[in-house]
């Protein structure tokens, strides 16, 4: 689909820019979801670089700058608008009922409306604690309501609902990019923090895959405060790279609930499959397609 295309709506850009050559042929919709309070950091770079770099492609961008719009965190009542004050809350009952009857608070159905437009998303944040920022996962917290992001589809002694592969979210992929403070080495095999697929492994197979994306490969950067001009050319020139391969790069090969590879209802990983693996690599297929 070579030609000039509209960009119709998107938050970040000084300019508007409403005509851009499509380049690859291939025009995609992009969420970030992006979470540092300070434009000017590191992360705030970041942002604008995927957004210029993707929109340059003929990408469609719409960034959710969460600091920026003073995203709510923190799920209560008030976030389900035809819930009955008088009764307790319970969240998941809440919020399923809330999603099915279009009676969300307006920023939850909002985020819900760019989720479902986006072909791609990307989530990106420093690393706070092993972990994403809290307004990030408040972000998760609130957008992911109860018959959407779970809750989905058939539970039963063959079927255990569509999550881990499948659910509202299949055919869309999703990124991670996160900065950190320590080293690469820090983060590796027998490093003390732990290794970084394993400390992201909540993101990707929890928050990511279990509602259906593809989770790709992250990118990450380390030691950002011995971060010097030309490692931050380079990191921007991988990034890049990383963007223009954001259709076709391979998905961490995580094995489908209802694939064949676990017991249902026990949800236990058949004997014999990752054979030689312990810990959260057991869930990673044995033989990627
Ligand atoms: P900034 O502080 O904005 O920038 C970092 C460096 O990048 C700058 O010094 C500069 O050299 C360079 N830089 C910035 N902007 C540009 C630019 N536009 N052009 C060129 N160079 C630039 N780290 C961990 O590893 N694990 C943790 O668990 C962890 N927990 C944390 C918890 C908290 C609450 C905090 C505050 C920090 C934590 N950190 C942790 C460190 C954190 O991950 C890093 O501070 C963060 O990733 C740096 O990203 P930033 O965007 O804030 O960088």
């Amino acid at each position: 689909m070579a030609g000039i295309k509209t960009i119709h709506f998107h938050y970040i850009a000084a300019k508007p820019i409403l005509l851009v050559p499509d380049v690859t042929g291939t025009a995609m919709n992009v969420l970030i979801v992006y979470a540092h309070p300070e434009p000017s950091s590191l992360n705030g770079a970041l942002k604008d670089f995927s957004v210029e770099h993707l929109r340059r492609a003929g990408h469609d961008v719409i960034v959710s700058d969460l600091y920026a719009m003073r995203w709510k965190a923190a799920i209560d009542g008030e976030d389900f608008l035809n819930r009955d004050p008088d009764r307790p809350l319970r969240v998941e009952a809440a919020s399923k009922s809330a999603y099915e009857a279009g009676a969300q608070a307006a920023d939850i159905a909002e985020e819900q409306r760019k989720l479902r437009w986006a072909d791609a998303l990307i989530l990106q944040f420093p690393l706070w604690w092993f972990s994403m920022p809290a307004i990030l996962k408040g972000w998760v917290d609130r957008v992911y309501a109860c018959g959407l992001a779970y809750g989905v589809g058939e539970h039963s002694d063959r079927r255990w609902g569509e999550r881990y592969g499948e659910g509202s979210f299949k055919g869309k992929r999703a990124m991670l990019v996160v900065t950190a403070g320590g080293w690469q080495e820090h983060y590796a095999e027998r490093g003390i923090n732990g290794r970084m697929s394993d400390l992201l492994f909540p993101i990707h197979h929890g928050v990511l895959y279990y509602p259906g994306f593809d989770v790709l490969p992250p990118f990450v950067i380390y030691r950002t405060g011995k971060l010097d001009d030309a490692r931050y050319q380079a990191e921007l020139a991988a990034l890049g790279a990383r963007l223009d391969e954001l259709w076709t790069t391979a998905p961490i090969p995580y094995r489908m609930q209802n694939g064949g590879d676990y017991e249902i209802p026990q949800m236990q990983l058949k004997p014999g499959l990752s054979a030689g693996r312990y810990g959260l690599d057991i869930h990673l297929a044995d033989n990627p397609v």
